[in-house]
């Protein structure tokens, strides 16, 4: 497949901008072949000029057509083969099983979300009919259902280049809600991010959709970005990166002269509680499996464990040799970018510098080949995370660090401390768990999702996932990126009060044409 490094302007190719750059194989840290070129901002304004343009038509679409859209944006992406999984290995030196895996789970959630379209409900159809004989007043007839915002950029992160990017969870959720999308592609995989637009716009032609519904500028600085978060039709922002880019965007959305929400899925260390009859009883399970969960994708996901508590008894020493042992085993992985690897050293050597009260207990292989990372665990003391804010901050990479508590108190103690994170996870018997419901209720102020017995990474798409939490996890709580409940990122409420039958819209018609399940004067059906 031929790549063109433009940018993909509502169904048009285009390269009017002089600043070009290469995606850089990170395995073997060389150039790869295309140049790209970075989106002027006269081509920004066209993308959100044209997706404005494009809502007016998208927005009136049936639930049964968006379908029928991501249906074939899915199968698409399908389409790109071969070539699409080898591009993908090679800009980010994630392996190939990993990209087919990462392939399926992107087509899986566009289609997921297609069947929340078909069956309809989603739009939340809300009826309360008129009591013309009310008294003292009578009440007028009230509708209610969630409709689209409009045009939404879109960034992804450079950590999963299809499930997270062009095509990924934000794009697919505002597709699915009826909003266009302007995606800003990520300079860590561009020709990844080409390869979907292209799939996304062959989707686009086969199911007639107005051209505007979708466009992918490039580029490898900041203003690109920008420029897509101040435009006055763009209505909506999904971010996935890091915390000073979320951050950056969602104060810009905000100043604007009219503040838009921006969903900034950002960092986090979700801790993990080992209690005490686990860790007697499951040491050597538990010490493997986060071993695996720190590693897994040379670290780089948002949900790796980066914070383990333990309470100082008898039985911590034997699980500090055992993760040890398996940190010591683990090989050197290939990271995503420069960047990246070069923050995680900074990280790293931060920890190991004295400064802040930690101690290195083991250090995996390591290899000087391209961008390569190595497994590290740390030990603290839970006094000392307590002191120190700069503890509980993200190293994005394969590392953790054992938090020490000498009492039950200051585990809770550590606990309270905390800020928000995506994830927390306990692993208890049901006595633990029993004896540390308080902690319970503590971690349930602090993240999106609770995990008992299992590790964070891995995040299922599904109706009842949430992969958000409080910030600076991300910078909207009330929400998830993940799973279909993402939908409700891009919409916002409407009232009908006395529509005469013919002007309302067909969710919301009496005789409920759709068949979709409704809160119908308090009782919900359909
Ligand atoms: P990143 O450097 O923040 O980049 C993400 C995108 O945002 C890129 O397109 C980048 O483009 C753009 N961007 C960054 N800063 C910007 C700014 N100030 N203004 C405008 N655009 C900006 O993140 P990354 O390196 O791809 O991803 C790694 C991080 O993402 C990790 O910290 C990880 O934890 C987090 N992550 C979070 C989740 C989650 O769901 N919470 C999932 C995956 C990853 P330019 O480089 O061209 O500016």
């Amino acid at each position: 497949m031929i790549l063109t490094g433009k940018n993909y302007i509502a169904g048009l190719i285009s390269s009017k901008g002089k600043t070009t750059f290469k995606a850089i194989n990170p395995s073997n840290a060389t150039e790869l072949e295309t140049t790209f070129h970075e989106a002027t901002i006269d081509e920004v304004n066209e993308a959100a000029l044209k997706a404005h343009e494009a809502f007016a038509i998208y927005r009136k679409k049936s639930g049964k057509e968006k379908a029928l859209f991501l249906d074939a944006i899915a199968d698409e992406i399908l389409n790109l083969g071969d070539d699409l999984i080898a591009l993908a290995s090679a800009e980010t030196g994630l392996p190939i099983g990993r990209i087919t895996g990462e392939r399926g789970r992107t087509m899986g959630q566009l289609k997921l979300f297609a069947t929340v379209l078909r069956e309809g409900s989603w739009v939340d159809a809300r009826i309360d009919t008129a009591l013309p004989d009310r008294q003292p007043l009578p009440r007028a007839d009230i509708r209610y259902m969630q409709i689209a915002l409009g045009a939404v950029g879109v960034f992804g992160a450079s950590n999963f280049p299809l499930a997270f990017s062009v095509a990924g969870g934000d794009t697919a959720s505002a597709l699915a809600s009826g909003c266009p999308v302007v995606v800003k592609g990520h300079p860590s995989h561009p020709g990844t991010c080409e390869l979907v637009a292209m799939a996304i716009n062959k989707a686009s032609e086969k199911t007639n959709m107005p051209k505007g519904v979708f466009s992918m500028v490039q580029g490898a600085s900041v203003e690109v970005g920008m420029a897509i978060v101040n435009h006055p039709h763009i209505k909506a922002i999904g971010f996935t990166g890091s915390t000073k880019g979320g951050i950056a965007i969602f104060q810009a959305a905000n100043n604007r002269e009219e503040p838009i929400p921006v969903y900034s899925e950002m960092g986090s260390t979700n801790p993990v509680f080992i209690l005490p009859e686990a860790l007697k009883t499951r040491s050597e399970d538990i010490a493997k499996g986060l071993t695996g969960s720190v590693s897994l994708g040379v670290g780089q996901f948002c949900t790796n464990p980066g914070l383990v508590f333990l309470n100082n008894d008898e039985n911590l020493q034997n699980f500090q040799k055992l993760t040890a042992k398996h940190f010591e085993e683990t090989e050197a992985g290939t990271m995503l970018n420069k960047g990246i690897k070069s923050a995680f050293d900074i990280g790293i050597q931060h920890l190991a510098s004295n400064k802040v009260d930690v101690k290195l207990l083991a250090k995996g292989k390591s290899s000087l080949e391209g961008f390569k990372g190595s497994a590290h665990l740390f030990e603290t003391t839970a006094k000392s995370f307590i002191l120190r804010d700069s503890l509980e901050e993200e190293n994005f990479g394969p590392s953790t660090i054992s938090v020490i508590a000498d009492s039950k108190e200051e585990l809770l103690a550590s606990a309270k401390k905390m800020k928000g994170h995506l994830t927390a996870t306990l692993f208890g018997t049901e006595n633990d768990l029993n004896n540390y419901s308080d902690l319970i209720d503590i971690l349930e102020q602090k993240v999106g999702r609770l995990i008992i017995n299992d590790f964070p990474t891995g995040v299922e798409v599904c109706h009842a996932m949430v992969h958000g939490g409080p910030f600076p996890a991300t910078s909207n709580s009330r929400s998830t990126s993940v799973g279909t409940a993402a939908i409700y990122r891009f919409t916002r409420p409407v009232c009908y009060q006395s529509f005469p039958e013919d002007l309302l819209p067909e969710e919301l018609k009496s005789d409920n044409p759709l068949g979709i399940m409704r809160l119908f004067n308090g009782d919900y059906k359909r």
